[in-house]
């Protein structure tokens, strides 16, 4: 009987590996490689057809030489690859395996689609690092904790600043506290302790004169320096006895070679342990030397020419080497374009997928309904609600399904807002979600709810968790909360009532429209607090013949370049008004020494019947660590600090059911302070809070810290934000100065953009988008060319079907299919 596929492929994977611990010397296997080779093949592919899953191994392993043709280093390289399409083949069966055949159609974004198979060039860039001259097994370990993996991935592993070592000097004219680079001669290099450190001290000079050179603690290199031989150096040049010395130069032994370390612009790159400058400039500069005419000019020549843009072979050269700083700026700008161009091209084409490929639902939008509705309510919208309101119900109005970002700081006032739009859905005889993150978000959402739909209607009924509001509109209206807590009875009874479509607004967690709930007619979806979902998975909200309209709303409040780069696919409205009268919260950033005072107003204000947060610090290496410094601080507090007062504790290891009750205790007014972790940062809404402390606050990015301070001040009591911090760096305490003088969360957005940069801004990482290596928020030219760019090449070819098109298509699969298998 046949063996499955998978099997046999981890059985040629133990050859394979114990080949490459013979040292490739064809002997793994009695009778050699290729006989083996052979015979797995014919055995394995009349049932599966593995030529289909992976052409590249098909052609690895048929295509001419032999492998005992090859020479040893051909064999690592073949070797390492085999393995690597082996892996690709393996995780391909495992999703086929689960998912079925459309898991491979799934990963092409929006409109443009997967290559066909065949179509993926056999380009040696994707081999595997290790077959670089230069790198091998031990170092590939290495480059892969920096995100290098692939040949291409070294081509793509871009310094992060350089050495100018241009300036080239005799001896005669080193000048002393500058960077300059000498080419001498070696005259004398010896081992010497200076201080404590076995270190080279040498001798070298040139026509001009002769200079001294010590590199501490480095006592190899002066068995390197052989006498007479000609060497660079470049480095600061300092003085010591009158006589002109470099202290620990880069040097290099001068011959018919490209100077790679001295003499030029020389590129610093990122390292890991076990990794030395020397070493990857030399492994770069190899796999250029090889591989990077293999590199394919994907851009269309007229968008390059147009946008005066740099050739990519070029620019990657440039990115490392660079003759000048001018090329090297040039050469950024191209590769920042390309990941600027390919992620607005995805963007893009998410957007029009979900705006193209089903019709939406046109909402009659009735003004006089919007306005009754406005007016029965208790307070009166901030013209930026209003503006925001007429923003939604003009896409509304269209068969264009809606895709929408709606952002506002913390207490703007957004959920009144998705309520409006909410209600257009239930009066067009569609249905509306609205989704949050956790249990006790949506709960409180439905709250919202109840309390704004209370005050227009004339009279409602509950059942459990369904409410039933008569006279908004002619027929009643009925409003459900679906979380996973629920009774399963319950959980049931609303999965039924939507499917017949007799809920119309339903509240709930992101599992309400993940786990294959079935709605009549979802005509609407809001999405609060977007970020903490990483990209939201719209198939799953696609309904038979139509896409429903939908808004994402989140309180970071995004700066545009950002919002551009990362929401491209969504248009934005942004609440930029807070309601009249909201209190401005009083922010202090305190001394250690006064920490016992903070904790006297802590006890003082829950003497008045106010509550308060306290925050313990983030601890980024791991979520138990948090949770057990939480545990312990809140055992402290409990003991010595407020052992009259009824404390709280929340972190992100309890379980969920905890969590909630917690929450709930702390909102009811059960307990007088609440010590948490981070997870208490969204959304949660205790108009009897007033104080909110947050320990070590210097830890916290400027947005988070915004976010908590947004948990107070909810009511109409003056509330307080109170920040301590045992020894901020300066970038810290810049960050605290920050918080404590700004109010307004945008400018607090750009601010710590300003600070942070976007990565840890907003972690594109887990946004599921494309990393940005090159490109900065700051490029906001550069980005609007992208994005005029991405526009006029959708408009002429959206499926990049073009001829001309191609290798851009197979670049763009590339990157998206990349970053979605790691999501
Ligand atoms: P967020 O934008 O942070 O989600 P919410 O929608 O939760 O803010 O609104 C915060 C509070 O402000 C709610 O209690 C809401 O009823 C109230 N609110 C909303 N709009 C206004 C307004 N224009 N005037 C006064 N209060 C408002
Ligand atoms: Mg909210």
């Amino acid at each position: 009987m046949m063996q499955p596929f998978v099997d046999s492929a981890a059985t040629f994977r133990t050859v394979l590996n114990l080949e490459a611990t013979n040292g490739y010397a064809n002997r793994a296997v009695i009778g050699g490689l290729d006989k083996y080779v052979a015979r797995w093949v014919s055995q394995c592919s009349p049932g599966h057809d593995f030529s289909v899953v992976c052409p590249q191994l098909k052609t690895l392993l048929l295509s001419p030489p032999a492998y005992a043709e090859r020479s040893v280093d051909a064999r690592r390289i073949w070797v390492a690859s085999v393995l690597q399409e082996l892996d690709h083949v393996e995780k391909g069966c495992d999703i086929a395996a689960q998912q079925g055949e459309s898991a491979a159609q799934e990963t092409g974004v929006g409109v443009i689609k997967k290559p066909k198979p065949g179509a993926v060039a056999v380009a040696s860039l994707d081999w595997p690092v290790a077959g670089v001259k230069g790198v091998g097994q031990t170092i590939a370990v290495r480059l892969a904790r920096l995100g290098v993996d692939c040949i291409r991935d070294l081509l793509y592993f871009f310094p992060r600043r350089f050495m100018d070592f241009s300036q080239r000097r005799t001896v005669s004219i080193l000048e002393t506290g500058k960077e300059q680079t000498i080419f001498v001669n070696v005259w004398e290099a010896r081992q010497v302790m200076l201080g404590r450190m076995k270190s080279t001290e040498a001798v070298l000079g040139d026509e001009t004169g002769n200079v001294r050179a010590v590199w501490f603690n480095q006592p190899w290199v002066a068995k390197q320096l052989k006498v007479n031989a000609k060497v660079a150096l470049s480095g600061r040049v300092g003085e010591f006895n009158y006589i002109k010395v470099f202290e620990n130069p880069e040097w290099e032994v001068v011959d018919d070679r490209e100077l790679l370390h001295t003499g030029r612009m020389v590129p610093v790159y990122p390292l890991t342990g076990g990794l030395y400058p020397r070493q990857v400039r030399t492994m770069v500069r190899s796999a250029l030397d090889v591989y990077l005419g293999n590199l394919p000019e994907f851009l269309p020549s007229p968008v390059r020419q147009r946008c005066g843009l740099m050739e990519l072979q070029d620019a990657v050269m440039q990115a490392h080497y660079p003759i000048d700083y001018a090329s090297q700026n040039k050469a950024r700008q191209r590769l920042a374009f390309d990941e600027l161009f390919l992620l607005q091209l995805g963007v893009l084409s998410k957007k029009r997928n979900w705006q193209e490929e089903q019709p939406g639902r046109r909402f009659r939008i009735e003004q006089k309904n919007i306005n009754g509705f406005i007016e029965a309510l208790p307070f009166k919208l901030t013209s930026a609600q209003l503006r925001v309101i007429d923003e939604i119900c003009r896409d509304l109005g269209r068969d264009v399904p809606m895709s929408r970002l709606l952002q506002g700081d913390v207490g703007s006032g957004k959920t009144v807002v998705a309520a409006v739009a909410l209600l257009e859905a239930a009066a067009n005889g569609c249905q509306g979600a609205l989704m949050a993150p956790t249990e006790i978000l949506a709960e409180q959402h439905f709250a919202t709810l109840y309390s704004l739909l209370s005050a227009i209607s004339t009279g409602s009924s509950r059942e459990t968790n369904i409410i039933t509001f008569k006279g908004i509109m002619q027929r009643e209206i009925s409003v459900a909360l679906l979380t996973g807590s629920l009774a399963a009875g319950d959980k049931s009874r609303i999965h039924e009532l939507l499917r017949r479509g007799e809920v119309d607004i339903v509240v709930g967690t992101h599992a309400l429209v993940q786990k294959g709930v079935q709605f009549a007619a979802l005509g609407l979806a809001v999405v609060d607090e977007q970020h903490r979902f990483g990209v939201l998975q719209r198939s799953a909200l696609k309904q038979k013949g139509y896409n429903p309209h939908l808004l994402v709303m989140t309180a970071t409040p995004i700066p545009r370049t950002l919002a551009l780069t990362l929401f491209g696919d969504l248009d934005i409205s942004t609440i930029d008004e807070m309601p009249a009268g909201r209190q401005v919260i009083k922010t202090r950033w305190l001394k250690p020494q006064d920490r016992q005072r903070a904790y006297n107003f802590i006890r003082k204000q829950a003497g008045e019947g106010r509550q308060s947060f306290i925050i313990c610090p983030l601890i980024e290496e791991s979520e138990s660590l948090e949770a057990k410094a939480a545990v312990a601080e809140h055992k402290r507090l409990s003991s010595e600090i407020f052992p009259d007062l009824r404390l709280g504790l929340l972190h992100g290891r309890m379980k969920n059911a905890d969590k909630e009750a917690v929450m709930h205790d702390f909102k009811d007014g059960a307990l007088d302070v609440l010590i948490s972790t981070s997870v208490v940062e969204v959304g949660i809404d205790v108009p009897n809070a007033t104080v909110m402390l947050v320990e070590a606050a210097d830890r916290f990015g400027l947005s988070q810290l915004h976010q908590f301070r947004g948990r107070v001040g909810r009511g109409e009591n003056q509330s307080y934000c109170i920040l301590l911090s045992e020894n901020p760096s300066e970038y810290g305490q810049e960050r605290l100065r920050a918080i404590e003088e700004l109010t307004d969360g945008f400018a607090l957005a750009e601010k710590d953009l300003e600070l942070r940069g976007p990565g840890e801004f907003f972690g594109t990482r887990q946004s599921g988008l494309p990393d940005l290596k090159m490109a900065r928020l700051s490029d906001v030219r550069l980005l609007e060319l992208a994005r005029r760019e991405a526009g006029i090449l959708f408009e002429k070819d959206p499926g990049l079907t073009a001829v001309e098109n191609e290798l851009l298509r197979l670049e763009y699969y590339r990157i998206w299919h990349k970053s979605i298998e790691n999501n």
